[in-house]
């Protein structure tokens, strides 16, 4: 077997979790589990949260099938609401809640009849510009709605373009922007994503939306997982496939890349840019073999990639190597490579195979 491993710490996933609650005591949280989980596995994850999490928060009708083909009554918020007209009757036979986000959506909504009434989450505009009604259009919608029998509870969401920049002035805007809609009686409201769970409490509402904090990564730059208290739910664990000395002068890689300035022992490691690892990650990007920092030397191939040893005289064929996880944070891999956890987590590729630590 290839030895190439996501092993996930479903313990942590629960830690994090509460760690979100804690942060906002009384109020309700929707973990938010769109794409695969953060690639942690949807399954998995929404079973280990089965009995805690108050719901789940999704990207599309078929992400929100699976949660709820694993949850009979949990909360199922479809974070981007329906994308064609026919997904309503959908949405109602699996008892889901829905964003309305544009006119369109409004009217497809208000069209027919549904099996059940919806509960029903009108996204604000408050400044990022990506979906949602101005104010004004949202008080417009406001009234429509109420009363509509398609319609149960009537909410309120919006969502922070800035909340891993701490001060920035548009969380202030935003914020600002969505308390001045709050004279209309919305049944919830709902504005915090895990950066703003975590330093907006202002923003915390009646139910945050708790996503990457959940897998122990950091939506901040300047703030660790660890300094947050998160513990990283994903370890990609390798080993030393490959290991040769390369002479000053000789290079290492596809594009020769990579040329040793000094005799170098250079490993071969079994994890490539196939299997999600950034293929713009640089020379230099720090990796842990037998637990110790090495570099990535030159560029990553599809199936393996480099690292020079010269420095760990002991590293052996065989040896464990952590491409990220509890001993080396995939925040500060995502910076070498220009990248966010998020992005380093959702594309870990199906070929990895997921082993679950409960
Ligand atoms: C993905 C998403 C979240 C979760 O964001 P994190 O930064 O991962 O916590 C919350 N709200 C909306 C609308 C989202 O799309």
């Amino acid at each position: 077997m290839r030895p190439l491993i996501a092993h996930i710490d479903l313990a942590a996933i629960r830690h994090n979790y509460d760690l979100a609650k804690r942060c906002a005591p009384g109020r309700q949280a929707f973990a938010v589990v769109k794409a695969n989980a953060y690639g942690h596995g949807v399954r998995e994850v929404v079973t280990c949260l089965q009995d805690l999490a108050d719901g789940f928060a999704v990207a599309s009708l078929e992400e929100a099938a699976e949660v709820r083909a694993l949850h009979g009554n949990a909360r199922i918020l479809l974070l981007e609401g329906c994308f064609e007209p026919n997904e309503y009757r959908v949405a109602a036979q699996l008892c889901l809640d829905v964003v309305v986000q544009n006119e369109a959506q409004a009217a497809a909504l208000l069209a027919g009849a549904l099996p059940a009434a919806l509960n029903v989450w009108l996204k604000l505009d408050s400044g990022m510009h990506r979906l949602g009604f101005s104010a004004s259009a949202l008080r417009e919608c406001f009234t429509r709605l109420r009363g509509a029998g398609q319609v149960a509870e009537l909410n309120l969401i919006s969502h922070f373009a800035c909340a891993d920049l701490r001060g920035h002035s548009l969380n202030e805007d935003q914020l600002a922007c969505f308390l001045a809609l709050l004279d209309l009686d919305f049944d919830q409201r709902s504005l915090a994503n895990s950066a703003a769970v975590l330093t907006i409490p202002a923003a915390h509402m009646d139910w945050i939306r708790p996503g990457i904090m959940l897998y122990g990564a950091t939506p901040f730059a300047d703030l660790s997982a660890a300094e947050l208290g998160l513990q990283p739910a994903m370890t990609l664990s390798a080993r030393l496939i490959a290991i040769r000395e390369v002479a000053p002068g000789e290079s290492v890689g596809y594009g020769a890349a990579w040329v040793a300035q000094r005799p170098s022992r250079i490993g071969t490691v079994s994890c490539g840019y196939a299997d999600g690892y950034p293929r713009h990650a640089p020379s230099g990007t720090p990796l842990l073999v037998n637990g110790q920092r090495a570099a990535l030397a030159g560029r990553v191939s599809m199936d393996m990639l480099a690292v020079d040893l010269t420095d760990l005289p002991d590293a052996a064929l065989g040896d464990p190597v952590e491409l990220w996880g509890k001993h080396l944070p995939i925040d500060e891999v995502a910076a070498h490579a220009g990248s966010i956890g998020y992005e380093l987590l959702t594309k870990v590729t199906a070929r990895v195979p997921r082993k679950y630590s409960a």
